[in-house]
């Protein structure tokens, strides 16, 4: 059986705790791996090992930082098919879908090429008589990420891209049920030029976690995974006088007005809704359609294009919309809560889960499910499902429709479909969520814009990647200086004002 380690000080390094978890092949329900879990003493020895090497790597020049980043590009795009297989065969997404994942962060790496440029400070020639004022932004030190399985490449780049070109180290404990990409990414870094020491991978779970929580070295821990842990790593990081921003779980409702183009918003629900098998925090999981006729023309042009869905492994390649799902956990959770929905009232209205696939028989497959007349009070509606799972909210008018995603406890990801741009201008200034698609049903912001939800899907007052990656991994400080020459004003008691 093959064995998943760490990757510290620039080297792989095997797991001393004696604890492993199994990684499966989700297409086949095969265990085809095992990863270690860290302990405590070896998440200490990670964290030593970074802070030696951070000071000589934040003293490197910012130019010579920012062609690691470059060179760090080009074997991306060289290592694309290998990096994309090793994510399909861990997570199930198809490979077409792993390439869009290594792409997403690959384009991270990219905007910090620019860390010369965004690391620059401000300065005030003349802030005083004879004095001038200036701001820089330095890294924190050690600063680590913590990334949830569903996008294994994307996330933890998102993360350390940004850390490493402001000058940081960087502890990466990525999810234990994908690590092998995240160790790939690592390798890749030292080929690029990164000294050992400043990207480091732990693998583990919990008390690898706890260990980065509680370490006094670590300034700042940036994590993305469902909403409770995310709440629990967020206070137990702030309680130990870290920064955090901590990203969480999503209930994505996309409008459909009755003058959207009923192809156009149906197609668009079947991409957001069950690509990635629902697996993914921008996901469109409720449809609004306004109106009943609306609703009526949007579940007949739904139910075909949901029965036709094509589902296998990503060995089929681009002949299969979506994989399995992670784990034969979630899949047992997903078809539960249908179960839940179908007991609640709701009517389902396309029931994929007795999808069987000849020679893939314990792959963690279901098909797709549409449920038609939810409402606000059913769990189904209430709780992210997190698999390909639709529900359709009847809503009589635009107001009731807003109201929805308004009082949702979640939100990261919303859309409105509609010809009419006064209701479209009207949606994105009142909604509370903090990416909103017009026309677009996952609007997930580019590399140079930020990424980050609102309410109980986000927490902290950062967003990733953009400016305020950078922003969140460094610290300003600001030097005001004069060179009194002949100057004799005495003591000063009173507190200098610009007189
Ligand atoms: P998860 O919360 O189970 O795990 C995320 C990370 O936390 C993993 O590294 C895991 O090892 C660790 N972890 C798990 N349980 C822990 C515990 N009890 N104590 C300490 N650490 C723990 O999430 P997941 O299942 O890997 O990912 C799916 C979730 O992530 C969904 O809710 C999805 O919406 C969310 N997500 C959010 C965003 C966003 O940007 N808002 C992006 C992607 C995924």
């Amino acid at each position: 059986m093959q064995k998943i380690g760490h990757f510290i000080g620039g080297k792989h390094v095997d797991g001393t705790s004696g604890r492993f978890a199994d990684v499966y092949n989700p297409a086949t329900g095969e265990v085809q791996a095992q990863v270690a879990l860290a302990s405590q003493a070896e998440m200490d020895a990670a964290i030593a090992n970074a802070a030696a090497a951070q000071p000589a790597w934040a003293a490197t020049n910012p130019q010579r930082r920012a062609r690691v980043m470059m060179k760090f590009v080009d074997l991306l795009n060289r290592d694309m098919d290998k990096l994309a297989e090793a994510l399909s065969r861990e997570h199930g997404k198809t490979l077409p879908d792993a390439k869009g994942d290594v792409i997403r962060g690959l384009e991270v790496a990219e905007f910090c090429i620019g860390a010369p440029h965004l690391l620059k400070g401000e300065f005030s020639e003349g802030a005083g008589p004879g004095i001038d004022m200036y701001s820089m932004r330095q890294p924190l030190g050690v600063v680590a990420g913590i990334t949830p399985f569903n996008f294994p490449a994307m996330i933890p780049m998102w993360k350390f891209c940004p850390a490493i070109a402001s000058g940081n180290s960087f502890i990466l404990k990525p999810s234990e049920r994908d690590p092998s990409v995240p160790i790939m990414l690592a390798e890749l870094m030292i080929e690029a030029g990164l000294p050992a020491g400043i990207l480091n991978v732990v693998n583990g779970d919990k008390s690898a976690v706890d260990a980065i929580l509680d370490d006094e070295t670590i300034q700042a821990v940036g994590f993305v995974g469902s909403t409770p842990i995310a709440q629990y790593v967020y206070s137990r990081a702030t309680a130990s006088g870290k920064r955090a921003q901590c990203f969480g779980g999503a209930k994505n409702h996309m409008i459909i007005m009755p003058d959207a183009d009923m192809d156009q918003a149906a197609d668009a629900l079947i991409g957001a809704g069950y690509g990635a098998a629902g697996e993914r925090c921008m996901a469109v999981s409720v449809a609004v359609p306004v109106g009943e006729s609306t609703a009526d023309a949007l579940i007949e042009k739904l139910t075909p294009k949901i029965e036709a869905l094509k589902i296998g492994p990503y060995t089929a390649g681009n002949d299969v919309d979506f994989g399995p799902l992670v784990t034969r956990e979630a899949l047992g959770r997903v078809k539960g809560l249908v179960e839940q929905g179908v007991k609640e009232g709701a009517k389902l209205v396309v029931d994929g889960r007795g999808f069987s696939m000849q020679g893939y028989e314990d792959g963690f497959f279901m098909g797709g499910c549409l449920f038609d007349n939810v409402t606000k009070d059913m769990e189904i509606y209430k709780t992210e499902i997190f698999g390909p799972v639709l529900s359709v909210v009847r809503a009589r008018d635009y107001e009731e429709a807003l109201d929805l995603p308004m009082s949702h406890e979640y939100g990261n990801g919303t859309a409105i479909f509609t010809r009419d741009g006064d209701t479209a201008r009207d949606f994105a200034s009142r909604i509370n969520i903090g990416m909103v698609g017009i026309n677009v049903p996952i609007p997930v912001p580019l590399a140079y814009h930020t990424f980050g939800g609102w309410k109980k899907s986000g927490f902290g007052d950062l967003n990733q990647h953009g400016s305020d990656g950078f922003k969140f991994y460094t610290r300003t400080k600001t030097v005001t200086s004069r060179w009194p020459s002949g100057l004799k004003d005495g003591a000063e008691f009173s507190i200098p004002t610009m007189k």
